[in-house]
């Protein structure tokens, strides 16, 4: 069991604008979601952290539902143009870095979390999904929260938050399963 007091405690300290604990049960699977990552990503077929690396939407959907709790955790940040995608992306991976923080919370109370993040997985140059080999670090990559068919702006809605919060703030969200 997660002592949830002495990790919110520790969220709270962390540069988070806010947190959230869940139920998976909450989420809401998408074949819409996927069907983007097909048709419109150019990530898709690329990555071990991309479709259809990850599995069906029913296997993510799975993967995700066998966990009991599921924490969301959100940043944000001001950028001057957020057409600026060069801009944009270069936020992300502070939102990366704490991400990783809260899993090293977990980690510290026995508990190894199945998190998705953002974007995909750029820890190497090239994924070696290209060239039919293993993730090089599986327990670093995190796949996107949208990889696995899930539309976050229900569950945003359902709790009362904003997915955009103005016209140059850039949301992140991650999402930790345990
Ligand atoms: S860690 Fe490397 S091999 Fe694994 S998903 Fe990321 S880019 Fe691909």
């Amino acid at each position: 069991m997660i002592d949830r007091e002495k990790l919110e405690e520790q969220l709270s300290q962390l540069p988070l604008y806010m947190y959230h604990f869940f139920e998976p049960a909450q989420l809401e699977f998408s074949d819409r979601i996927r069907y983007i990552c097909t048709a419109e990503c150019p990530m898709y077929n690329t990555s071990w952290a991309c479709p259809p690396a990850v599995g069906t939407l029913e296997t993510c959907k799975n993967r995700c539902l066998g966990y009991r709790n599921c924490l969301l955790i959100g940043t944000i940040v001001e950028v001057r143009d957020i057409a600026d995608i060069g801009e944009t992306l270069a936020t992300r991976p502070a939102h990366e870095d704490v991400t990783n923080q809260v899993r090293e919370l977990f980690r510290q109370q026995g508990k190894e979390p199945y998190i998705l993040s953002t974007e995909s997985c750029h820890l190497c140059e090239r994924c070696a999904w290209m060239d039919g080999q293993p993730c090089r670090f599986p327990e670093k990559m995190h796949p996107c929260v949208e990889s696995h068919g899930i539309n976050v702006i229900p569950l945003l809605e359902s709790l009362g938050l904003e997915f955009q919060y103005g016209e140059n703030i850039v949301t992140w969200y991650s999402l930790l399963f345990y």
